[in-house]
């Protein structure tokens, strides 16, 4: 049994996460329920600064605040001196409300709006990450009909697809964002910005993907976006001052995974810059990168409570929990593994094989597949770790459940940050059939 951060079995052999009892959050908040690790969250926080600054680089680790966004995981973000990356009006508004540092705001997304951009702009952000030509139009427009600056990063892509244990280098790349390196694309939108009278290129931006394990990937990106930088020094006497790498650095979800620790991902990517800015005679970039899953993914643990419970001799016994794909689609979505304990009986042996399946009308509604827990009975409480990243940010109202409550823990200490939806909340959108017809007449 794997145990995640300040994860413990206390003494009434139950699971505790920073020194609170999971029974008992269940018990007081029900379940659903998705608890916090905010000491693992911050430490990995810390992790990553640490070595830039070790490193002796100027940084900016940016939370990718997809992957859990809300006003109490930005204020958490904003003591640890975090910036923040924000891909929607709502993920902007978001941070607003949590009166996040505007300058540390980074604006990702390759189709917004002209009204979010609108948006950034009166909250003055630090930068938006222009995705597209469309948006480059739209960035120039508000800017020079409000005589206002504005930074900018320009998204590239390197041509390099890293997923998992592996990376392909694509030479061109089959993605919806950004501007290809290869093609002229980068260039064309650096040549529509750079000297604009109220834009400032900052530099590039990549994101190669997610749950990555090795480091060969970031240095083979941060190698051809250093390339390009020197191009652009070279051709149009331009100096980049930051290379955001993105992020993707992965965590253990199952035995299988075996993550890097935040200090080798970054300890790779300074290496490369620092060689090559000194090869290349180049001043050294600041370094950007956006964790998100690494920061909240294994900090998040799922409680759900079991009801029904199916035998089927010699296929498989289904343990049914009162959640599922309507709070964690990952699964149902794209195969995602999980693995999951008895949170009120952590002594005892976990001895049976079960498929955790979750209450929403759809077959293929199944936690995990393959849980080894201890023997179920109605009540139990299932807890499912590293539920943290990628789950509530993508929950729906399936079936019309409620979303669940989220609790942060931290030395012993409990706060209920986002509170359980109830059944008016489900229909608070809803409007009753209206009997007038159009024109007025009933
Ligand atoms: N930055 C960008 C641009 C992304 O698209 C993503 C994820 O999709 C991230 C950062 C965060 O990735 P991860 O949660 O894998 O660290």
């Amino acid at each position: 049994m794997h145990l995640y951060g300040t994860q413990s079995i206390n003494d009434r052999g139950h699971l505790a996460i920073g020194g609170i009892d999971t029974v008992d959050l269940a018990n007081t908040y029900g379940t659903p329920l998705i608890v916090y690790d905010i000491h693992l969250f911050r430490e990995r926080a810390r992790a990553f600064k640490k070595t830039f600054q070790a490193a002796g680089i100027n940084a900016q680790v940016a939370y990718a605040s997809k992957a859990f966004s809300s006003i109490a995981i930005y204020e958490v973000a904003k003591q640890e001196g975090l910036s923040l990356d924000v891909v929607s009006g709502g993920e902007l508004y978001t941070a607003v409300q949590a009166d996040f540092p505007r300058e540390k705001i980074h604006f990702h997304g390759n189709n917004k709006s002209y009204s979010e951009i609108e948006f950034a702009f009166d909250e003055k952000i630090g930068c938006i990450v222009v995705d597209n030509f469309l948006e480059i139009s739209i960035v120039k427009e508000i800017a020079e009909s409000r005589n206002q600056e504005m930074d900018v990063l320009i998204r590239v892509t390197p041509g390099i697809e890293a997923h998992t244990h592996d990376y392909i280098t694509t030479g061109q790349e089959d993605s919806k964002f950004g501007f290809d390196l290869k093609n002229g694309q980068a260039d064309e939108a650096f040549r529509q910005l750079y000297n604009h009278p109220f834009i400032t290129v900052l530099g590039m931006h990549c994101h190669i993907g997610s749950q990555i394990f090795e480091t060969d990937a970031f240095r083979v990106a941060a190698e051809t976006l250093i390339e390009k930088m020197i191009s652009w020094r070279d051709n149009e006497n331009f100096i980049c001052r930051v290379l955001n790498l993105g992020g993707g650095f992965g965590i253990r979800y199952t035995e299988i995974d075996n993550p890097l620790s935040p200090s080798e991902y970054v300890e790779e990517m300074a290496n490369v810059v620092l060689s090559m800015t000194r090869t290349f005679n180049y001043p050294i970039p600041e370094i950007w990168i956006e964790p998100g899953r690494s920061l909240v993914g294994d900090a998040g643990t799922t409680l759900y409570t079991v009801g029904s419970t199916k035998d089927i001799p010699e296929v498989r016994k289904y343990v049914a929990v009162d959640g599922g794909m309507s709070d964690n689609i990952r699964p149902a979505l794209y195969g995602a593994k999980y693995t999951a304990v008895s949170a009120n009986r952590m002594t005892e042996p976990h001895s049976e094989k079960v498929t955790i399946a979750g209450k929403c009308c759809e077959s293929g509604d199944k936690l995990i597949e393959e849980a080894t827990i201890a023997p179920a009975i109605e009540g139990d409480i299932i807890a499912t770790f590293c539920t943290g990243a990628y789950s509530y940010s993508m929950s729906s109202n399936y079936n019309r459940l409620p979303r669940p409550a989220i609790v942060f823990v931290e030395n012993g200490e409990e706060q209920l940050v986002v509170r359980r939806e109830t059944y008016e909340d489900i229909v608070r959108l809803d409007l009753p059939l209206q009997k007038v017809k159009r024109g007025g007449k009933v």
